[in-house]
């Protein structure tokens, strides 16, 4: 087939059989035509990094090093064309797409250092002549399941630290992201990545994910995504007895106390609520208002969202592209529809819109008077869906802040120091944020949740080594 971007597989690009990756704000828009690897497929890839794992597991820091900064370096030498592909298929906005691929190299450019600081100690023992080592070293071959929210920043966080720190890869891609997957390995090819060191199978998760699950041979498995296929995900490491990483869902709340800046709290609100079409696991989709500020700022938040622009991604001036793809938006309404018969108020949005393109294109939408009992406010929705919560005081609105199987990510705005401090170490959350959208993270630091949202050790900073190594203390008698 002409025009097939096709699987990386033993260094060699593999794979005839392909599918459309179209547009989501313009269905019209084929992106390209991506191959669909076979579960047979995904065994050859496990196998040729199974293969290449002694020789790069030994490999020199240097040349580790050297690949990721490469990478990192072209990433951003192409972040506008990268961008572009990045917005075209996912439907985030120009600005966000190429934002996100800055973000992939500075990713890509933090772990080639890491290369060159591998951390390890030499202790006393508790025996006299007796020296003591405390090493990392690689983990294996490493499975790595991505979703489709984040095609670039999301593959780097946990691509470049699986390489940084010794194993090889094999990269199992969204179905619906397959561009930005298969433009990061032929970055990867360029910058002197060895055969099978980094294997790249694009398909479907019930073939080519599950082929992943099922090998024995795969270390350690690093997934984001939903929480369901989380749960398989971790089924399948306890079986195999292997190492796991989950970054799940999330129904992120922020807190909005009766002594916050107005202009700050909703700026916050909207940005982290509907902004990349709500499609964030850090999204804020439970704003819990206190009463003396509530009427104000929904105001406020149903004025700024009145001025926002939701259109074709791509074009100059867009705030909100399109929805990732028709089941997504299917969910997102049949949402919509289930907030208005639980008994909350529509107060903004939620109409399928049309552009001059044919795509999934969806008005921000808000319920007020909600309760977090409703469905609305305990399940991931994961589009521009955001339910605001009436509370009397900070102490109810904490209790609300927590009371959900989730814990992501939690924001306050507030004046007060004495609630700021409280809400930081009271959030059940692995990421809290004063004054600060719940979503927006720097690339240097641990990322993570609790409880749903996440299993396993931190990602990203140098945390990642938790997961990506395994510790080895030696002795040695002199
Ligand atoms: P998803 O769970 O449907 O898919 C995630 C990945 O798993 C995809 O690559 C998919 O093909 C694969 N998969 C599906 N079935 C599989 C199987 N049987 N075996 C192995 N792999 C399989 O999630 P999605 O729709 O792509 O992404 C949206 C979800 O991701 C949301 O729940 C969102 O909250 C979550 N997410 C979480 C974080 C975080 O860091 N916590 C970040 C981004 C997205």
């Amino acid at each position: 087939m002409t025009g097939l971007h096709r699987n990386l597989i033993a260094g060699e690009w593999l794979g005839s059989d392909g599918a459309p990756n179209l547009n989501p704000s313009n269905t019209n828009d084929v992106v390209g035509i991506y191959a669909r690897a076979s579960q047979k497929e995904a065994r050859d890839a496990i196998h040729a990094a199974r293969a290449a794992y002694p020789g790069w597991s030994r490999s020199g820091i240097l040349e580790r090093h050297t690949l990721l900064r490469k990478t990192a370096d072209e990433i951003l030498a192409r972040k506008d064309e990268l961008g572009r592909l990045l917005s075209r298929e996912e439907g985030k906005t120009l600005a966000e797409g190429i934002g996100e691929t800055v973000r992939a190299s500075q990713i890509f450019d933090f772990f080639a250092g890491e290369c060159l600081r591998l951390p390890g100690e030499i202790v006393p023992s508790v025996r006299s002549n007796i020296g003591i080592e405390i090493t990392r070293e690689p983990v294996g071959v490493v499975g790595i399941i991505t979703p489709w929210n984040f095609p670039m920043a999301i593959p780097a966080w946990k691509i470049a630290p699986a390489l940084a720190y010794g194993n090889t890869v094999v990269f199992k891609p969204a179905e619906l992201v397959p561009g930005c997957a298969h433009a990061i390995a032929e970055i990867l090819q360029r910058a002197g990545l060895p055969k099978g060191v980094l294997n790249l199978i694009m398909g479907k998760g019930s073939d080519v994910g599950q082929a992943m699950l099922d090998s024995p041979d795969v270390n350690a498995i690093t997934f984001t995504g939903s929480t369901g296929i989380g749960q398989r995900v971790a089924a399948s490491c306890v079986e195999h007895k292997r190492k796991y990483q989950l970054e799940m869902g999330g129904k992120n709340p922020f807190v909005v106390l009766d002594d916050a800046d107005l202009t700050t709290a909703v700026e916050a609100a909207v940005s982290s609520a509907f902004f990349s079409t709500g499609q964030r696991c850090t999204a804020s989709s439970r704003i819990i208002v206190a009463e003396g500020i509530h009427d104000r700022f929904v105001t406020a938040v149903v004025e700024r969202l009145n001025g926002l622009v939701i259109d074709d991604a791509l074009k100059p001036g867009t705030n909100i592209g399109p929805v990732v793809d028709e089941s997504q938006l299917r969910q997102d309404v049949e949402y919509i529809e289930l907030g208005k018969l639980e008994g909350a108020k529509l107060a903004f949005g939620g109409n399928k819109l049309q552009r001059e393109t044919p795509g999934f294109y969806l008005e921000p939408a808000l319920f007020t008077e909600a309760t977090n009992e409703m469905r609305i406010s305990r399940e991931e929705i994961f589009g521009p869906v955001a339910t605001v919560i009436r509370v009397k005081n900070y102490e109810e609105a904490l209790a609300v802040a927590n009371d959900t199987p989730f814990g992501l990510s939690a924001g306050i705005a507030t004046a007060s120091l004495k609630y700021a401090t409280h809400f930081k170490r009271n959030a059940e959350a692995g990421m809290v944020m004063v004054n600060l959208p719940t979503a927006g993270v720097d690339f240097h630091v641990p990322f993570g949740g609790r409880k749903s949202s996440s299993q396993g050790s931190r990602e990203q900073g140098t945390y990642a080594a938790e997961f990506f190594t395994t510790v080895k203390t030696s002795y040695t008698s002199s």
